[in-house]
């Protein structure tokens, strides 16, 4: 085969690994047993050739790129629970932005976030916002180098420092390499940050969220439902029913974000929310409803350029 028809076929499958590849790889076991969509690397750039890299950068591909973080996730859900899931919806997305005619590359999910909440717990890993800011302006820098123009950068983790941190990370990857990146956060996160929507590297998806009579924020309801969805495998499933609902409000929520102790004091098993309730059926119409809003905004940015 020439270059030619090598750069033509690496396109195609940087394309194409959306849905189909998706329905094979997830759900059906791999040969060793173990479910392939539990590789943190499933569908991203990592499992591309640098031809196929070439080649989609050479098409126009965007890239996504998740921010999460290794943090306790109460007794049932894995210490990754905040990579596993803004994964699933990156691979989502990319299948929903192939159907529509846009080629997109998932990055690796940056793993190593900013984690103050959760510090006391073991597990939890913390890291400084500037070591984080750091190796997102290499990163993204390198993305320019490569001919990859445009990264958006979604978030698995709701720490606001994390979030800020991811943001500062952006400003400094523009700024050094020219590279036009943005975050894509939901409507209310961009706005509990005070962060401004007219700057380009700003952009929020909005998702209905039905309104719910506690407050629900770690490892409750909506990350066990989509954990039970797309890793079941990795649910202590057997814990489940003996994990009572928190029922707090904003005044607990306050105390909580203190984080590190005042953390642990608040929720000494970890989550905040109803795990119990959870549902697999509502963690991927979740997931779905949010890679949809997603691929509207991406693909509304790519035709405004
Ligand atoms: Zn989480």
């Amino acid at each position: 085969m020439n270059r030619r028809g090598v750069i033509t076929s690496g396109v195609a499958a940087a394309a194409a690994l959306g849905g189909a590849a998706r329905a094979q790889t997830l759900g059906a076991p791999a040969a060793g047993g173990a479910k392939a969509g539990s590789s943190p690397f499933a569908e991203t750039l990592a499992e591309m050739t640098w031809q196929e890299a070439d080649a989609a950068a050479k098409a126009g591909a965007s890239v996504l790129w998740t921010f999460g973080v290794i943090e306790q996730h109460g007794p049932h859900l894995p210490l990754g629970t905040d990579v596993y899931i803004p994964s699933a919806a990156l691979r989502r997305t990319r299948a929903l932005l192939a159907e529509r005619g846009h080629g997109a590359v998932i990055l690796p999910a940056f793993y190593w976030g900013v984690n103050q909440v959760s510090g006391a717990f073991p597990g939890s890993v913390e890291v400084q916002p500037a070591t984080m800011v750091a190796l997102m302006t290499d990163v993204l820098s390198s993305l320019k180098k490569q001919g990859f123009a445009r990264v958006f950068c979604t978030s698995g983790h709701g720490d606001a420092l994390h979030n800020k941190t991811i943001f500062d990370g952006v400003m400094a990857g523009r700024q050094a390499s020219g590279v036009d990146a943005a975050i894509l956060f939901n409507t209310p996160l961009v706005k509990r940050l005070g962060l401004d929507q007219a700057n380009p590297a700003v952009l929020g998806f909005d998702v209905q969220e039905a309104p719910a009579k506690f407050i629900d924020v770690h490892a409750g309801d909506p990350e066990t439902s989509a954990m039970l969805h797309e890793h079941p495998e990795l649910v202590r499933k057997d814990l489940l029913p003996g994990l009572r609902s928190t029922d707090y409000g904003p005044a607990d929520l306050a105390e909580w974000r203190k984080g590190q102790d005042a953390a642990r004091a608040k929720t000494p098993l970890g989550y905040f929310g109803d795990p119990a309730s959870a549902d697999a059926a509502r963690g991927a119409a979740r997931l779905e409803a949010q890679a949809k809003a997603m691929a509207d905004v991406i693909l509304a940015r790519v035709a405004a350029k």
